[in-house]
């Protein structure tokens, strides 16, 4: 994307992924905001959306499964409730509109291929879309002529440092990582790390699964990925340091030696608010942030600790499906040491042994990208079940 962000503050909202984490922020700002929101969707019917729904009686209300609540999700508001697959692609289609995916995993792609082939503004929160389908997204971007925004905060923090400047004149990209619940720690003292100690993160309150890439920094390997599509940059000029208070959220250095972070308190709704405004800065009530009260330090990532990082780095670099691999690898790993099937070290093994696995292909579709991440998956399960084999 280009820094310079073109959307009209006023563009209509459509929120997938309403009653998640990033879903309800976006609803906040708008609420707070006093924007228009014309669509909310969700993976399933229940009584959390029928209640948003009924706070927004604009928007067109889907469930992609409709499950047993889906009646009285018509009950509640009638004509407005749609189901399925089809609904959501079509309300990611909706004229001109800022659609925040904020779905989670693999079925973020679709809708966001959906978006941008309509040519809308996509606020980006669903990490499959570039990570796992970065080159069916550029091209779906390039069709429809819209734009991509980030709301991950580290690339929306490295979007605010680029506004005004030329990319030709960035050295490198430098994403900032918390450093998870084990930084300082060498890699003996991961061998029998339990779920709850991984799931302690110290700083950003999230879901599970990314919890645990934190404590990897999969997450930041992802998150590299991400950053080499949204800017167009080589891998070369993206770096990542371990930042721990995560008040830095992100730093551009230039070929002159400049370097400029963007900082604040972490708060997801300041990006949700950037990208679905357009970077026009409306006021909010003061946080009480004081950045006085905040030590700010930085430290090289531990590479060894933490292969996963250069495991992404690896994919990134290769391309193709190599990293819709990671990514689908990384799920069916995560899940297995999260249901105590797998040690935490064995993660990053049955992710390194299934990218081995993984033929050079390039995806041109989504079903390209999705078959890619069913094979992953098998491949990957064979090797978990062999870490519990061998345990
Ligand atoms: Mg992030």
């Amino acid at each position: 994307m280009p820094p310079e962000q073109t959307v009209p503050p006023d563009a209509p909202i459509v929120v997938l992924g309403a009653t998640g984490s990033i879903g309800t922020q976006t609803l906040d700002v708008a609420r707070r905001l006093g924007l228009q929101v014309v669509g909310i969707a969700a993976r399933r019917a229940s009584t959390e959306l029928a209640t948003i729904a009924a706070e927004w009686p604009d928007a067109v209300v889907v469930a992609v499964d409709p499950g047993d609540d889906g009646s009285a999700l018509t009950d509640r508001v009638g004509v407005r409730a749609r189901f399925g697959e089809e609904a959501l692609l079509e309300l990611a289609s909706t004229a001109r509109a800022m659609v925040v995916n904020g779905i989670v995993g693999a079925a973020g792609l679709r809708a966001s291929v959906a978006a941008l082939n309509a040519g809308n503004h996509l606020a980006l929160a669903n990490k499959e879309s570039l990570v796992a389908g970065g080159p069916v997204v550029m091209q779906a971007l390039a069709r429809g002529g819209g734009s991509l925004i980030p709301v991950d905060s580290e690339h929306s923090a490295l979007a605010e440092c680029l506004v005004g400047e030329d990319l030709g004149t960035v050295r490198r990209l430098v994403l900032t990582a918390s450093g998870g619940p084990f930084r300082g720690m060498v890699r003996q003292q991961l061998a029998d790390v339990s779920v709850g100690d991984a799931l302690a993160h110290p700083t950003w309150a999230m879901g599970r699964r990314v919890t645990i890439d934190s404590a990897t920094l999969m997450n930041k390997a992802f998150e590299v990925i991400e950053a080499h599509y949204l800017f167009g940059l080589p891998y070369d000029k993206i770096d990542v340091t371990v930042h721990p208070q995560s008040i830095v959220h992100s730093l551009v250095e230039f070929v002159d030696g400049s370097i400029k972070a963007q900082i604040g308190e972490p708060d997801m709704r300041h990006p949700i608010q950037y990208a679905i405004t357009g970077g026009t800065r409306p006021a909010v009530p003061p946080s009480g942030f004081d950045l006085t009260q905040s030590d700010l330090t930085f430290e090289p990532p531990d590479r060894v600790t933490f292969p996963c990082l250069d495991l992404g780095y690896a994919a990134g670099r290769r391309g193709g499906i190599a990293p819709a691999a990671l990514n689908a690898a990384d799920e069916v790993a995560v899940a297995a040491f999260l249901a105590e099937r797998i040690p935490f070290l064995s993660i990053a093994d049955v992710v390194s042994a299934t990218l081995e696995q993984t033929a050079d292909v390039t995806p041109g579709s989504v079903d390209d990208v999705l078959a890619a991440d069913a094979e992953a998956r098998r491949i990957a399960e064979r090797h978990v079940a062999s870490v519990q084999h061998d345990a």
